[in-house]
Formats: structure tokens, C-alpha cells, sequence
């Protein structure tokens, strides 16, 4: 608790952040219906009084006012420094709590960039609502935006569906992610469940703990016909429709499900890409929206429900390899093993043949550099990182149940990137999609 609230303090107190603090104050705003002009001027008012209330609490907490100066001193030091090598690039970017104030623009590829001027998709909509509020990763540009809202009240209008459950977009400043994709990061990539939305609004704790249901069956090559409806080849097929739409990500076996209810009908399906995991939720990828944004290549116009399927449901049957973390995978036989440098030691995970590599005292490695630091990322994402916020920012729908456990578990997750220190690379195959 300590922590988070030295976390908090530093955020209110150092201008580098103001970003976040200035979030925070217009979701308070927001929340507390103050109208936007009064709210502009209050801001700032707000946040001096918030800061108050924080520091006379820790030192209510910590007996006196010295210990919590020097423990936001503490804080302060943790902050990650954009000029260390050694700092990747995700924890900079997973450390910015609001947008750079700056014009709409996706910068560089999925895979290695950022957003400016991120708008945040609304928590609850007439026809949508935001999962997973923790991760502060609905953020998108304008664009994917209202592309959600759109499409979100077409399939409750148009196809028998109750309203989307809306995943992972990306982050204020888009960027990469200390946890889960390798894309997502310039904000035209989302994720959308594949269950229905429930017909009342989901607590925080429930958006949080609720799962998303799988498409599979037990065989994991065939779709679950007591969960997967023709409902689900609308929606998607509704996904796909729209221009802005490059592609749709889905499991291979949903690819198939949908090759199989189209009948003829299969011209749509060149959009629908089959890729591993995707069977919780689809993954909707706009056309890049402005310049300096790298677009993937167009999916070919073939509906790929002959031979493009074969492929991919001989990957399916493949044995996965193991994770090897700080090593390298090398085969044996018919099998694969994680060797370590003669410096680490190998700690074994899972059964066959995976590790991760250690120092003697059980720590992993430091590097002195990382591969994907913020001189990895385009120039322009520099920028982004440096700008402050908007004076107001639009966190539409918040009211206190939500924004008070929001503001919580980020405060939390920024303890936890500070004990995170080095990360291990995801072990997923190289972004090809
Ligand atoms: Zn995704």
C-alpha cells in the first residue's frame, strides 16, 4: 500500500508525468459530472488538493512527514530512464498513464511503434463494454475508435447480437507491452471476445475475472457446436465488411467453421486470416490511417479455405517448442532442449526440454543493453513519450465504480513493472499475420 501511494505521489509530483496526473483529474471531472470549462480551470486546483490528501495520508500511515518525503524520493529514483540501453522500450511506454497531446497518428508497424494523440474507447457503450480496465489498454486511435462503436451497434441492430465485449486495444501511447501481444502497438488493433455480451453492465471485478470462452472443442481442431452459433460467422462476417478493415485474425478451426457456412459465398473470407491462439477472440486489424504508419501487405483475394487451411492444421498437429529463455533451443533427436551459457544455470520448465537461464543466486540476467530499447523504436515514438497530455481528457462513461479500482490497479501495476526489472521475451512465433 506504501508503495502505490509513493507511486501515486511520484506521478502528482514530477512533470515529466504530468501526463498521468492530468488524466487522472479529468476522469475525476468526468466522474463527478462537472461541466468541461469549470472542470479545465479545476483541474489543476484538484490534483493540488489530491496531492495534499496523499501526503498527509502517508504521513498519517508512516508517522511523520519525513519518511514519506524520502520514500517518494525512493520512488522517484525507480522511474524508468529513457536514456538507459538497458530499459526496453515496453517498460517506458507500459509506464505512461494518458496520450501524448499531440494530432491522431499510428507511427511506424504493429510490431514496433506508437500512437499519438490515442483517444480511449468509452468503458460502456450502448453497445459494447470495456474488459480487462486494469491494463489501461483501451486506447486506439480515433479511427479504430468509432470503427468499434459502429460496428458494435450493427451487430446488435443488424445480427442478433447482444453487444460486443471489447479486449485489448493498445496503450495511451500505444507502443510495446510488458505482457501479451507483440502487435497492438500503434493503436488500429483490437481484440474482440467471442462470447456475447451479457444484457447488464459488468462490475469492475467481473470485467476484470471473467473469462472469455473458447470456440474449441476438446480436439482443439474443430469448433464447439455448444458454443460456436451461425450468429459468430455474422459477426465476424460483419467485422470484415467495413473498408477500414485489413484483416480479421481467427483460430484456423473457425476459419474452417466460417469456409463451411458460406457455402459459395466466399468472397468475404480473404480477409479472415486463420492464426495460433484466436479462438477467445478475434483480432480486428485496420488499414493504416495516415502516413508514417507501415501497413502489412493486402491479404491476397482468395477466400483460403483449401489449401492456406492444410497448411495451418498441419502446424496444429506440430509438438510446440519448448520456452528457452536467456539460451538457445537446440534439437535433439526428435526433441528439443534449452542450453544455457556456461555463465547461468538451467532451471527446467514444463516437461520437454524447455528452461529459462539463471544466475547462481536464482536472479535472471541483467543485460546491459536490450535489443528493443527506445533506440530500436522509430524516431518519431521518441517524441511521443516526451509530450505531455491533453489539458482535458474525454474518459467518457467513468463513474466512481469503475475509476476508483482503475486508478488502483494501475498505481499496483506500476509497483509491479519496478519489480518486473528484466523481462523474459515472449516465447510466440515471429508476427506474420
Ligand atoms: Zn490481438
Amino acid at each position: 500500500m506504501k508503495q502505490i501511494i509513493q507511486n501515486q505521489l511520484q506521478h502528482l509530483q514530477n512533470p515529466d508525468n504530468d501526463s498521468a496526473a492530468i488524466w487522472k483529474g479529468a476522469v475525476i471531472c468526468k466522474s463527478a459530472g462537472i461541466c468541461k470549462s469549470v472542470c479545465k480551470v479545476s483541474v489543476k486546483a484538484l490534483l493540488l488538493f489530491a496531492a495534499t490528501l496523499l501526503i498527509s495520508s502517508v504521513a498519517m500511515q508512516a508517522g511523520e512527514a519525513k519518511k514519506a518525503e524520502a520514500a517518494s524520493k525512493e520512488a522517484e529514483k525507480k522511474a524508468p530512464n529513457k536514456k538507459d540501453p538497458s530499459i526496453p522500450a515496453k517498460r517506458l511506454f507500459g509506464f505512461v498513464l494518458g496520450p501524448a497531446d499531440m494530432k491522431a497518428k499510428s507511427i511506424g508497424y504493429f510490431t514496433r511503434g506508437c500512437l499519438a494523440g490515442g483517444e480511449p474507447l468509452a468503458v460502456d457503450g450502448p453497445a459494447w463494454q470495456a474488459m480487462r480496465l486494469s491494463r489501461n489498454r483501451n486506447w486506439g486511435h480515433p479511427k479504430l475508435i468509432s470503427y468499434l462503436e459502429k460496428f458494435a451497434k450493427a451487430v446488435k441492430e443488424k445480427d442478433g447480437w447482444p453487444g460486443i465485449l471489447v479486449g485489448d486495444l493498445s496503450q495511451p501511447r500505444g507502443g510495446p507491452m510488458l505482457t501479451g501481444h507483440r502487435s497492438h502497438q500503434i493503436g488500429i488493433d483490437a481484440d474482440v471476445w467471442l462470447n456475447p455480451m451479457p444484457d447488464r453492465r459488468l462490475s469492475y471485478k467481473e470485467r476484470e475475472e471473467t473469462s472469455a470462452i473458447s470456440m474449441l472443442d476438446r480436439s482443439r481442431l474443430k469448433v464447439n457446436p455448444r458454443v460456436w452459433t451461425d450468429q459468430h460467422v455474422k459477426v465476424i462476417r460483419r467485422a470484415a465488411s467495413y473498408p477500414e478493415v485489413a484483416r480479421v485474425l481467427v483460430h484456423p478451426a473457425i476459419k474452417k467453421a466460417l469456409c463451411i457456412a458460406s457455402g459459395d459465398d466466399k468472397d468475404w473470407l480473404y480477409k479472415i486470416r486463420p492464426w495460433y491462439g484466436h479462438h477467445y477472440h478475434m483480432h480486428i486489424r485496420l488499414k493504416c490511417q495516415n502516413k508514417g504508419c507501415k501497413d502489412q501487405p493486402a491479404p491476397p483475394r482468395a477466400h483460403g479455405c483449401d489449401k492456406q487451411l492444410d497448411y495451418w492444421f498441419a502446424l496444429l498437429k506440430r509438438t510446440p517448442k519448448p520456452p528457452c529463455h536467456y539460451g538457445s533451443l537446440q534439437r535433439k533427436g526428435k526433441s528439443w532442449r534449452c542450453e544455457c551459457p556456461k555463465s547461468l544455470k538451467r532451471v527446467a520448465i514444463g516437461k520437454k526440454g524447455g528452461a529459462k537461464c539463471v544466475n547462481e543466486d536464482g536472479t535472471l540476467p541483467k543485460p546491459k543493453v536490450v535489443r528493443k530499447n527506445l533506440a530500436w523504436m522509430p524516431k518519431a515514438c521518441h517524441t511521443v513519450l516526451d509530450k505531455g497530455a491533453p489539458p482535458l481528457w474525454k474518459a467518457r462513461n467513468l463513474d466512481e465504480t469503475i475509476e476508483q479500482p482503475i486508478r488502483k490497479a494501475i498505481a499496483d501495476k506500476v509497483v509491479a513493472k519496478d519489480e518486473i526489472g528484466d523481462l523474459i521475451e515472449e516465447n510466440i512465433e515471429p508476427e506474420k499475420k
